[in-house]
């Protein structure tokens, strides 16, 4: 990446996080229960940009120009996005990137990654949709990453599947390491990255909940 390539990333993470306090979906002000075993001090509420359709095209232009690498964008063919805010984000990506190709290329098509009807948590790939990503190279999307941990099981699922996959890519990355499950080695392209002062802790070790500070929970 050149110098003026990262400036201008720099810069758009910048406005991300701006467009993110003025919309209300960045909360950096309480103490969270995230519901997947850990707490900590930011919370992301993503429904607060789709309500605002002109802030999603915004982001996902900005994906496109500044985080995710043209290179990346030129060799894909599917876009995964885990339900529900990754498929939002995905079937839209799928649509700008195809949008954005010449008209012989390749049409880009687009896979939901659904919750297991039988496994309350666990996320598969749709029967009917394991032929699409067979031996395609995929991006997978996300509005947010919080532990890496909804990546994790959609890309167990595209690669069983058969699916060559090119990175992870989400709007905001909220991702702490201590907390982090260990991805399968992806490059991962982040519009932008909050990580001033958050604390993420698991549940069982926090030191809000010591202290008595209230917890908000979704
Ligand atoms: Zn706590």
């Amino acid at each position: 990446m050149t110098l003026s390539n990262r400036l201008a990333h720099l810069v758009t993470q910048t406005q991300t996080i701006r467009v993110l306090h003025e919309s209300q979906a960045l909360r950096t002000d309480q103490h969270f229960d995230y519901g997947n075993g850990f707490h900590g001090t930011v919370w992301i509420d993503p429904h607060q940009i789709f309500r605002r359709p002109h802030l999603v095209i915004r982001l996902l232009n900005d994906m496109i120009d500044h985080a995710i690498p043209a290179s990346v964008l030129e060799k894909t063919q599917v876009v995964a996005g885990p339900e529900r805010g990754g498929a939002k984000i995905g079937l839209m990506l799928a649509t700008m990137i195809d949008g954005r190709q010449n008209a012989i290329h390749e049409q880009v098509q687009f896979v939901e990654i659904q919750e297991d009807p039988d496994e309350r948590g666990k996320l598969i790939l749709p029967p009917s949709c394991q032929k699409i990503v067979e031996g395609k190279r995929v991006l997978l999307a996300d509005d947010v990453r919080n532990t890496g941990w909804t990546f994790y099981q959609s890309s167990l699922a595209l690669l069983e599947a058969g699916a060559t996959l090119l990175g992870t890519a989400e709007w905001y990355d909220r991702m702490n390491l201590q907390a982090a499950y260990e991805l399968v080695n992806l490059p991962n392209y982040a519009l932008a990255e909050y990580d001033d002062g958050i604390v993420i802790m698991p549940a069982n070790q926090c030191n809000l909940c010591l202290l008595g500070h209230t917890v908000t929970r979704f």
